[in-house]
């Protein structure tokens, strides 16, 4: 590959003696890897399931490496029922930064298609509040079905540009990640046709956006508040520089060091980076808290728009039939689409929300058409009737083919599950399940 002689420049500045190295690594299979979703499973009931040996990740606690010719990594029944994330090993990196604690509310501002999202609910363990936020429409219904597949019933998906958060959602996070658009130079192993696409102005025009952007993301943090802003790529225009114009204009925002990192350290104690060398394909990560004395307008907190009294009465009816233990939440109805609202809400008016909470079903008729998310967000124990399947039951690549099969005693709706994950529903009478499993999802 011909990398162009500006970027080798550019990139000894940030690597030094180490840049020879890092480009004969061009010759090499790029890193893949997986982050475990503990919305759904644990480390140790996945991997003995993954069809090779999974090795530790240094950079996430719940990230692993997976072989580099494994292809049926996104086609594998684990990965449809949500007990993994395919993410490059360097990208995980960024989440543990924030710190998360139970209840945090956390804001992801440049969010599709949702891998630190994900990461992000897996450490909050379906408490507090994740907002995805995506400025492409389209990239934000990738992020939406992402949301169903991994399980995520605590979060607001959102597509807006970030000063309308700002101007919104001032002072009421207590983490933000702005995963910022950039030049890409840590994907020219995985995707070598990105190379033709770098030029110095581009750098310069991505270094200029995530400022503007991370301006946006220091105004939405509480006082006290962590933001972690990283990138897929080197260039210490993007990344160093700045990091230091946003602590220069932002006085209100200190760095936060970062002591104990597997990455390549920085000039800055604030950020690191991860090349090949480390053993990803190339982050930059930086970390910064917001001090603690700034003073906000309050955010108004969310309004619930119940259902009318026919409405509620079958959703009752319907998450009686569907759930042993209802989740305890309250119902949202917005234009004939109920949702199970999350816990944590401010108001949404003016933000682009597409997603607030769990997507119960729609009203057609007189009758609610149970959605697939509603399946595919709680805990497996909670629901009344399932049908498990394991990995080598025939009935399995049935269902997700879209057709009926064998269920024996269950009756009514019922969780499909696979090695105890759930992957969909469908309609159980007379020993037959009526396939639900989403026509978009389907094996072709
Ligand atoms: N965090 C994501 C993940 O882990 O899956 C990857 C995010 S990607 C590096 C950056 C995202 O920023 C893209 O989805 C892109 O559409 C979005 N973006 C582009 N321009 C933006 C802008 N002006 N403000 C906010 N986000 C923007």
């Amino acid at each position: 590959m011909i990398l162009p002689s500006d970027f080798i420049e550019e990139l000894g500045r940030v690597l030094g003696d180490d840049t020879e190295k890092y480009i004969s690594l061009y010759d090499k299979p790029a890193f893949r890897g997986i982050s475990v979703n503990r919305l759904k499973t644990t480390p140790e009931k996945l991997l003995p399931l993954l069809p090779f040996e999974a090795v530790s990740s240094p950079f996430y606690k719940d990230g692993y490496y997976i072989p580099s010719d494994w292809e049926n990594g996104g086609n594998h029944p684990l990965h449809l029922a949500g007990g993994y994330y395919i993410q490059e090993p360097s990208a995980s990196s960024a989440a543990e930064l924030l710190d998360i604690s139970p209840g945090d509310k956390v804001l992801d501002m440049c969010a599709a298609p949702g891998g630190k999202s994900s990461q992000i609910a897996s450490m909050l363990g379906g408490s507090g509040l994740i907002w995805s936020n995506e400025v492409v429409k389209n990239r934000a219904s990738v992020l939406i079905s992402n949301y169903e597949r991994m399980g995520i019933s605590n979060g607001i998906v959102s597509s807006c540009y970030p000063d309308r958060l700002a101007e919104k959602l001032e002072g009421y996070f207590d983490k933000v990640l702005v995963d910022a658009p950039c030049s890409g130079e840590g994907m020219f192993r995985k995707n070598p046709e990105a190379v033709g696409e770098w030029s110095r102005a581009h750098v310069t025009a991505c270094a200029q956006r995530q400022l503007s952007i991370l301006k946006c993301a220091v105004k939405c943090l509480r006082e006290g508040g962590i933001l972690v802003y990283s990138t897929c790529t080197f260039s210490p225009e993007e990344n160093e520089e700045t990091v230091e114009k946003l602590l220069s204009e932002c006085p209100e925002l200190e760095p936060y060091d970062i002591t104990e990192t597997a990455a390549r350290k920085t000039s800055l104690p604030n950020a690191i980076r991860i090349t090949p060398i480390e053993g990803g394909e190339g982050h930059f990560a930086a970390r910064f808290r917001k001090k603690e004395e700034s003073d906000f307008p309050s955010v108004r907190p969310g309004r619930i728009s119940p259902p009318p009294k026919e409405i509620r009465s079958l959703a009752d009816k319907l998450l009686g039939e569907v759930f042993s233990d209802a989740p305890e939440r309250e119902l949202n109805y917005i234009g004939e689409r109920l949702y199970l609202a999350p816990e944590e809400m401010p108001e949404l008016n003016g933000l682009g929300v597409l997603r607030a909470g769990v997507l119960v079903g729609e009203t057609v008729k007189k009758r609610i058409e149970p959605a697939h998310a509603l399946f595919m967000s709680f805990p497996v124990e909670k629901y009344n009737n399932i049908l498990e399947l394991s990995l080598d039951d025939s009935r399995l690549e049935e269902y997700l083919s879209g057709l009926e099969t064998d269920c024996g005693e269950v009756r009514g709706y019922t969780l499909v599950s696979v090695e105890g994950l759930s992957l969909g529903f469908g309609k159980a009478s007379g020993g037959r399940l009526k396939n639900k499993y989403p026509k978009g999802l389907r094996r072709k």
